[in-house]
């Protein structure tokens, strides 16, 4: 079972995939495999460094860098993880390329989605938690040295935001949408009910 989390900054991702994972395999036994994008392997991690920290490059670059990120951890970490029978909990993945280079980049949904499409063999989740949250609540939950994203303005994050939400009102079966500004319990719970559900518990 392949499920992704997605949002803008400081939404609690992180937190609720953890949250979810541990929830999995104490209680339900299975096999889980908690990675992220950009940064899931070794490799990741040198792009993620580069495209996050690393010289400023334009648009397309940007795209790439987060396209190879993905192929490469695809490739050598996820499939092999579910054709192993574990689920695996991605924090972002191809949706998060569609809202920052397509919507925030201007880069156009549909191209950048066929660039992920390319890159993963057209590996979609079966399940995309999205963590929605007013940018501006987010961008102050977080903490440590901003990255470049970080550091982009309100309207870019307002214009990330409405294209996650969007995105998940034209596909509900694979979308859950969650209010992240209550408490993270009341979020895991709802995350919970509809993992159960589609895990068949
Ligand atoms: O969620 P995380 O902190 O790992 O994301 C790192 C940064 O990369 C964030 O600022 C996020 O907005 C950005 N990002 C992006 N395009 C992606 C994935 C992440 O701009 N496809």
């Amino acid at each position: 079972f392949f499920l992704s989390f997605e949002g803008g900054e400081g939404v609690g991702k992180s937190t609720q995939a953890a949250l979810l994972g541990e929830w999995l395999h104490d209680a339900l036994g299975r096999e889980v495999v908690l990675t992220r994008e950009p940064g899931g392997t070794t490799l990741g991690i040198e792009l993620r460094n580069a495209v996050l920290h690393g010289e400023d490059v334009d648009p397309r670059t940007e795209a790439l860098l987060y396209a190879t990120d993905r192929a490469h951890h695809v490739y050598s970490l996820v499939r092999p993880a579910l054709e192993r029978g574990a689920v695996v909990i991605t924090d972002r993945y191809l949706d998060s390329s569609v809202a920052y280079q397509g919507n925030g980049r201007d880069l156009g949904a549909d191209e950048v989605e066929q660039l992920s499409l390319w890159a993963t063999e057209s590996l979609l989740p079966e399940l995309t938690v999205l963590l929605d949250l007013d940018p501006l609540i987010g961008l102050t939950r977080l903490t440590g040295d901003p990255d470049r994203l970080e550091r982009a303005g309100d309207e870019f994050h307002r214009r990330i935001r409405q294209a996650f939400l969007d995105r998940a009102a034209g596909d509900r079966d694979r979308w859950l949408v969650v209010d992240a500004s209550r408490t993270v319990d009341e979020i895991q719970a709802d995350i919970r009910r509809r993992v159960a559900e589609a895990l068949g518990h």
